[in-house]
């Protein structure tokens, strides 16, 4: 299989605080992987190095074959906590365009019709065509995800990295947006930072478990064994990032 993401003795540090310390592991081409871990355990930063959005202190990163900043177009992203100002007068359609690269646009014209063709596409794809004309502040959360998935499948990047997706999302909204990552698992390798303990076993294929260090990188499961693996050390750690949140999730899921 083909490495797609290589990450060798990666340290990043802001100003004096570690956030990622001596990371290393390699992500094959159509990974479906799961990064779990408490909250400032480095799993945005991981994202944003892959991005080429974070700066590493030391280390080796490579995305393709190539430094992350050059690669851009091949990764898409949907971050955490969109802060949509609601209010704001943007459609669905409108928002998708948006994952257009700025570069891309031409200055006279805003975009092409081959650019509005893809749009229609990508929304029949996530399902949200009907919704191309209705104004974001108008959305459930779940229709929210697939538009800003959507926005992000744009350049048709090789790898799509999702940054808490489902953080505020009920059940059924949950598993809407883990069955369409799945779908599109089938032809481009998948990142998703997620507390969704319960779930990641019927969707991922993989799972990384960070804490500043990486703990664990492997098969999901149930079994007892790659418990202790993952969190024989870290089960307090995880804990103490969420614990109302994460002990209850935790116990129903990998235990
Ligand atoms: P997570 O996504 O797992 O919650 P982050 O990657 O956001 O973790 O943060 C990891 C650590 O780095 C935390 O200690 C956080 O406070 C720190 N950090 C993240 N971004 C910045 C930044 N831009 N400037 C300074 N410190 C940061
Ligand atoms: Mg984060």
């Amino acid at each position: 299989m083909k490495k797609v993401i290589e990450m060798n003795n990666i340290n990043v540090y802001y100003k004096n605080i570690c956030a990622l310390e001596n990371i290393n592991f390699t992500v094959e081409e159509k990974e479906f992987l799961a990064i779990l871990g408490p909250n400032g355990g480095g799993k945005s930063t991981l994202l944003k190095l892959i991005l080429g959005i974070a700066e590493k202190s030391s280390g080796t990163i490579k995305i393709h074959g190539d430094d992350p900043k050059k690669n851009k177009s091949k990764v898409g992203y949907v971050p955490q906590f969109t802060k949509f100002d609601k209010k704001f007068p943007i459609n669905v359609e409108e928002v998708v365009l948006m994952g257009r690269l700025k570069s891309k646009i031409s200055f006279f014209h805003k975009y092409t019709k081959e650019d509005k063709e893809k749009v229609g596409e990508i929304m029949k794809e996530l399902n949200i065509f009907h919704l191309k004309n209705r104004q974001i502040g108008e959305l459930s959360g779940g229709q929210l995800q697939k538009v800003l998935i959507g926005r992000a499948l744009f350049m048709d990047p090789k790898i799509l990295l999702l940054d808490e997706p489902t953080a505020s999302l009920d059940g059924a909204a949950k598993t809407q947006i883990y069955a369409l990552l799945k779908k599109l698992n089938e032809k481009m390798t998948i990142i998703i930072v997620t507390h969704d303990y319960g779930v990641v076993n019927s969707y991922v294929k993989n799972i990384l478990c960070l804490n500043k260090k990486l703990y664990y990188h492997g098969e999901k499961g149930m079994d007892s064994k790659l418990v202790e693996a993952v969190y024989g050390c870290p089960v307090d750690l995880i804990a103490h990032g969420v614990p109302h949140r994460v002990l209850g999730e935790h116990r129903e899921g990998i235990f």
